[in-house]
């Protein structure tokens, strides 16, 4: 409450005093520039007022507090108040420096030079308003002083110059500024990213990028910002910790120097993680794996030294300084690796008890790390379960096998970065296999040839899909295309480029349907995490195909006739039906063949009903390859069959059931009793001349396939043909 009441006094009084600083200005071009005579009463009591509203300005600058942005939005005055607060300080302190002017001899007086001073205050420590006043108010208050001058010519000089000169030097000010300004970030930013970098390092020594879980997890980007973020907590509280211990160490061993060196990468050199001393000549990081700490690193065993020779302490920059020291030296072991060396050294010998304490001390410093990187791994695994569970939960939203195969990818891409990635579905009945879905990482080279890759049928090979569908257990097993001699699918598809390779089964219902393949050109991508989340995500990949699958075979079923594959009666009728609204719209033709079998009961009576059946299906294929161009190929019931072209007049469509019946007439069935022969007949009727709807349709193509059984079967009569021989007969 009383914060907001004072933030509501800094408002109001910002215009005010604004004002009151203002008048300042005036009353110091008003001040006449005194002359060694005695000021006039007015000119004290305007010096005096200024010098007050100077006092008022600073103390209210000092003590001023900007009102929070949220405040700032709720009103124009909240939120130039800043601003105010600088103009008015500006305004004063001009008045000010023009009152001490006026005083010692006005525009011709030998301060003056306070003008740029003011200037230069007004460009470092206030904002661009307040700035602003600081060069403008100056030429105000001389132009009123010309003015009231008695001899304005002579002041005109003068004034002139004070402007240039003012202008330049603010010019010049805000140059230097900007440099300086330039320089101290340039700076910043190089100490900043030197911060990180060594950040970065002291997370990878205490093996908490990383390293903890191998290099083979490395996933997408944003992971590394994590592990990053992860790090700069991890690193504090590490380098926090060991520094207790080096400082407890010194202090219980009352030694000189404590120090614990980090083995590097290479195993060569040491780095010195913290250390402790009463000298202050240490070496700055790296250091040989030299003397005494060189001793613990080649035996991984303790050292304890009565006397130190010259050299053997290579902490310390001066090779003589560990000359005669007592050193004792641990060496700080993660189970069987060696991180580093943990040694103190003192002027008096050590006892038996001081090993002790360092071997407890470099144990502890190793739990440290190892909390740490348990915490990291927690935190690890946290994410990477995230992401899991929004792939699986993509998974249960798709219905279709195209949707599941396209989710399928979508899930490995969140899981781990992969360069491509393939779905093969595997047909047990014919013991094919069949590429159903590739995805190529978008934006960089493709890894295989996409377009080979799509469609690609295969047998049951030697190939690593065809043995993981077999053995229903992923391959490589470590996840490396070099572990395996044989090719993914065929040779046809080569690998040269994958570094990294998984082949995943698809296993529902203990059946595996397919392979989940994911390749990429980064080494050791896929490793012992990422195979385990794979293999869960790929069971919920091939339970979510099987039910796509399902479902479209169901479709299919709902659609086809089991016998012949074609369009059955009901689906038959509907398409019928759409297809004669469109032609009605668009006013084209269409035409209607009824197919009939010739005495198709004597082909089950003499051959069988499986003779019959092959039959139906030999005659189906027929009509399908003929009728590429035609729009409906069912069938109609037993061993009629119907065909239907769009766009097509009834003599076209007479033409394509006359190439319909010859090739017919051209099938042979062998069978037991020897090679069989049928014929067909054909009806055609034809819109809209014959008929506009679908029943009559049918009704009058059924009329002229009728007429062609009557007169000798095994031919095609259209309507038109019926009705002129029936007008003829009964004339
Ligand atoms: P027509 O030349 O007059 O057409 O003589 P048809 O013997 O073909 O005549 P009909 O229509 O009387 O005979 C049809 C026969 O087709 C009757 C039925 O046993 C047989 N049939 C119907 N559906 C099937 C089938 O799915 N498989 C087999 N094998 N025969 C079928
Ligand atoms: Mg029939
Ligand atoms: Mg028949």
């Amino acid at each position: 409450m009383r914060l907001r009441s004072l933030r509501r006094a800094a408002v109001v009084v910002s215009p005010a005093t604004l004002a009151l600083g203002a008048c300042a200005l005036v009353a110091a071009g008003a001040v006449a520039p005194l002359h060694a005579a005695t000021p006039a009463p007015g000119d004290v009591l305007a010096l005096t007022a200024i010098a007050m509203v100077l006092l008022a300005a600073i103390v209210r600058r000092l003590h001023y507090q900007a009102p929070s942005a949220r405040h700032q939005r709720v009103s124009f005055w909240l939120a130039v108040a800043p601003a105010l607060v600088d103009v008015e300080l500006a305004l004063a302190v001009t008045a000010g420096t023009y009152a001490v002017l006026a005083v010692t001899g006005g525009v011709l007086s030998p301060v003056h030079p306070l003008v740029y001073g003011i200037a230069a205050f007004g460009l470092t420590l206030l904002s661009s308003p307040g700035a602003a006043v600081t060069l403008v108010a100056p030429f105000a208050i001389e132009a009123v002083w010309v003015a009231r001058s008695d001899d304005p010519r002579a002041l005109a000089v003068p004034v002139a110059l004070h402007a240039v000169f003012l202008v330049a030097a603010a010019a010049a000010h805000a140059l230097f500024l900007r440099g300086l300004v330039a320089s101290h970030r340039r700076r910043r930013a190089v100490r900043l990213e030197r911060e990180v970098r060594s950040m970065t390092e002291a997370a990878r020594d205490y093996r908490l990028i990383s390293a903890a879980l191998g290099p083979a997890s490395r996933a997408p980007r944003s992971r590394e910002d994590e592990e990053r973020l992860l790090a700069a907590g991890g690193v504090s509280l590490v380098g926090d910790a060991c520094a207790w211990v080096l400082a407890t160490v010194k202090r219980s061993l009352g030694a000189r120097t404590v120090a614990l060196a980090w083995l590097d990468d290479d195993g060569e050199r040491l780095k010195l993680k913290d250390i402790v001393s009463d000298r202050d000549r240490l070496v700055p990081s790296r250091m040989p794996a030299a003397g005494v700490l060189g001793a613990v690193v080649r035996d991984r065993t303790p050292v304890v030294l009565a006397a130190a020779k010259s050299g053997q302490l290579p902490y310390y920059e001066d090779a003589g300084a560990g000359a005669g020291a007592a050193v004792v030296a641990v060496p700080v072991l993660e189970g069987p690796h060696l991180r580093g060396v943990l040694c103190a050294d003192r002027s008096t010998p050590f006892g038996d008890d001081a090993k002790e304490i360092l071997v407890e001390a470099a144990a502890q410093i190793v739990r440290a790390v190892q909390a740490e990187q348990v915490f990291r791994a927690v935190e690890r695994a946290k994410y990477e379960h995230e992401r899991f569970f929004q792939a699986t939960a993509l998974l249960g939203r798709a219905l279709t096998p195209e949707q599941v195969m396209e989710t399928a990818f979508d899930a490995a891409a969140a899981i781990v970065e992969c360069d491509a990635a393939a779905i093969t579905l595997y047909d047990r009945e014919r013991s094919r296999h069949r590429v159903a879905a590739v995805r190529m990482r978008p934006g960089i080279a493709p890894l295989f040839d996409a377009a080979a890759l799509a469609g690609l049928e295969f047998k049951d090979n030697a190939g690593l899909a065809a043995m993981v569908v077999k053995n229903r257990h992923y391959l490589p097993a470590g996840g490396e295309p070099r572990e395996v001699t044989a090719p993914i699918y065929t040779k046809r598809i080569k690998l040269d480029e994958a570094r990294s390779l998984l082949v995943l089964p698809l296993v529902a219902a203990d059946e595996a349907i397919g392979t989940l393949m994911l390749a990429a050109r980064a080494e050791k991508r896929f490793g012992a995490d990422v195979r385990e989340m794979m293999g869960v995500i790929a069971t919920q990949v091939a339970v979510s195909l099987q039910n796509g699958l399902l479902y479209k075979r169901m479709e299919t079923m709902a659609t086809t006739d089991g016998l012949t594959g074609l369009t059955n009666h009901r689906t038959f009728q509907d398409l019928f039906g759409q297809l004669l609204e469109r032609a009605e719209r668009h006013g084209h033709h269409a035409a209607l063949l009824l197919c009939d079998v010739d005495f198709f009961k004597k082909v089950n009576d003499n051959y069988g009903h499986p003779v019959g059946d092959e039959v139906l299906r030999r005659v189906a294929r027929v009509l399908e390859q003929v009728a590429r161009k035609i729009d409906i190929t069912a069938r109609y019931g037993g061993e009629e069959f119907v065909v239907v072209l769009e766009s097509s007049t009834a003599e076209q469509a007479r033409q394509v059931g006359e190439r319909l019946r010859q090739e017919v007439g051209k099938l042979v069935v062998e069978t037991e009793k020897g090679p069989l022969r049928v014929t067909m007949s054909v009806g055609v009727a034809s819109f809209p001349e014959d008929a506009k709807d679908r029943a009559t349709l049918i009704e009058r193509a059924d009329h002229a396939l009728y007429h062609a059984k009557h007169s000798g079967r095994n031919q095609v009569v259209t309507y038109a043909q019926f009705t002129a021989a029936r007008s003829k007969k009964a004339s």
